[in-house]
């Protein structure tokens, strides 16, 4: 058979992919292992927020009494109900990307796909010719071999949200950012969690005055045991967990450390291209192509920026520059944005704090566990740091762990991408009160060491000497 254009793997990336593919042509193959409900809807983003929000709203109860409100010690959270309403969301979220095949016909195909080469790719037995192939084949939970004795009471999250009901007790390995996400949630779920980690970070936090706020608010919820890899062994019933100075018996653990691209078997070596340790061959990130081949790989699997928007953004390109009229050069790349839906929510913008070294920086921070209408809400927790060039004041990344982290970074990263300097950003309006004063803060603190700064928010009324927000 012969086609214009293969797609491998139907998730994010892949399906981001397709819309653009057929901009230019209707001779494609969509070709896709396993279910076609995409990792984010299916076992990811979704069902894992669904949890999450869950979660949340049973703690929520801690607070009640706080404010004036009783009798919330009767609440209790039924597990396989929590665990029913999450697949029901799960099932509604995965339904558009499932009815794929459906919508395409012979145009999509089930099976596992193998390249041959730069131009040729083989699945369910049938060789396949193609102009240009786009890889976005996705990755899959780590779980180390020696595990796989334990059988099903080693969880992933891909078997998580398949659960009818949950046992007391959680070992969660891994305190990345699915990791935190998870064991918070079963711990405010009721559950007894502990959480492991080799490193000493948790959830990916890179300025160590974020992870040192951060740190305990996490160790309040559960047992947390970093610094040393997590040792399994049985111990009657239990699996016994044993990490830095800590040991703890669990009825499951949740294997949260990492994934890995799926290229296993995926044909890469018939490139004819270098691949690094992992198998892993170079990939230009603004035209997603391999080499000067025409193959382009896309989403998860490159490992460039495992994350929704990365994997949908990075289809539309690659099907551009697969296009016969690419634009020249490849196209740009957003600023960087990480959220970690824990409680206070993590999130960093733009580069983060170690990567700054050929900057000159200053830095803002504030404390939100002073933040006023934080206070109001009885979640005051946590800080907020921006960093900026000493010389410009232009903003260049901000990480922090606090509420609505998510919408504050979010109007973080607008400022960086429209490269902003931080006159610019104190010259927009702040309403109050509202937990953008806490950025407000940060933006101030930062301001005071930019030597170009001019002494006043309202950098428009300079010439007035307006210094009333001073
Ligand atoms: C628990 C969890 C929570 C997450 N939360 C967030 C979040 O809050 N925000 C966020 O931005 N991101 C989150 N992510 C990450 C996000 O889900 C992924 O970045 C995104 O789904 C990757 O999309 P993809 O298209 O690269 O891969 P996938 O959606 O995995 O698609 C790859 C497809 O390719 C198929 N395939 C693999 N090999 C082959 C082959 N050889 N032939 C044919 N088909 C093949 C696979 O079976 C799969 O269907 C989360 C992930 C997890 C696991």
């Amino acid at each position: 058979m012969k086609v214009d254009t293969v797609i491998v793997g139907s998730g994010s990336a892949g399906l981001s992919a397709l819309r653009e593919v057929r901009r230019y042509t209707e001779d494609f193959l969509l070709i896709n292992d396993g279910h076609w409900g995409t990792t984010c809807a299916a076992v990811g983003c979704m069902p894992s927020k669904a949890l999450i929000e869950a979660a949340n709203a049973f703690h929520r109860r801690l607070d009640l009494n706080e404010f004036g409100i009783s009798g919330a010690d009767g609440l209790h959270a039924d597990i396989p109900a929590v665990l029913r309403r999450v697949r029901k969301m799960r099932d509604d979220f995965v339904e558009g990307p499932k009815s794929m095949p459906d919508k395409l016909g012979d145009r999509a195909i089930t099976g596992r796909a193998r390249l041959l080469g730069p131009d040729r790719i083989e699945v369910n037995g049938d060789e396949i010719e193609a102009r240009a192939i786009i890889l976005a084949p996705g990755s899959s939970p780590v779980v180390p071999g020696p595990w796989e004795k334990f059988g099903d009471r080693i969880l992933t999250t891909d078997t998580l949200f398949e659960q009818t009901d949950l046992p007391p007790r959680i070992a969660v390995v891994g305190m990345g950012a699915i990791g935190v996400e998870m064991a918070q949630a079963l711990a405010r779920l009721g559950l007894n969690v502990a959480g492991f980690d080799a490193a000493n970070e948790v959830a990916g936090i890179d300025d160590a005055r974020v992870l040192n706020a951060f740190r305990p608010l996490i160790e309040a919820e559960m047992t947390l045991a970093l610094g040393a890899p997590a040792d399994l062994e049985e111990a009657g019933a239990s699996i016994r967990v044993k990490g830095h100075s800590t040991s703890f018996d669990a009825d499951v653990v949740l294997a949260a450390m990492g994934r890995r691209p799926n290229v296993d078997d995926l044909g890469l070596e018939t490139l004819g291209v270098p691949l690094d340790d992992t198998g892993l061959p170079e990939v230009d990130p603004v035209t997603l192509r391999i080499g000067d081949l025409p193959v382009f790989f896309a989403g998860d699997a490159n490992g460039y920026r495992p994350l929704l928007h990365e994997a949908a953004d990075e289809g539309h390109i690659a099907a551009r520059m697969a296009a016969p009229e690419a634009p020249e050069g490849g196209l740009c790349r957003r600023t960087p944005l990480t959220i970690v839906f824990s409680a206070p929510q993590v999130a960093r913008v733009g580069l983060p704090l170690s990567d700054m070294g050929d900057h000159d920086i200053v830095s803002g921070c504030a404390d939100f566990s002073t933040q006023g209408r934080a206070r109001m809400a009885q979640t005051a927790a946590g800080v907020l740091r921006v960093h900026a060039d000493r010389e410009t004041g232009r903003l260049l990344g901000a990480e922090m762990c606090v509420p609505s982290a998510e919408h504050l970074s979010h109007l973080l990263a607008l400022a960086i991408e429209q490269e902003m300097t931080v006159d610019d950003i104190l010259a927009m309006p702040f309403y109050h009160p509202v937990l953008e004063e806490g950025l407000r803060s940060a933006l101030r603190d930062l301001a005071k060491q930019v030597p170009a700064k001019g002494g006043s928010d309202l950098s428009s009324c300079k010439e007035l000497g307006h210094d009333a927000l001073e």
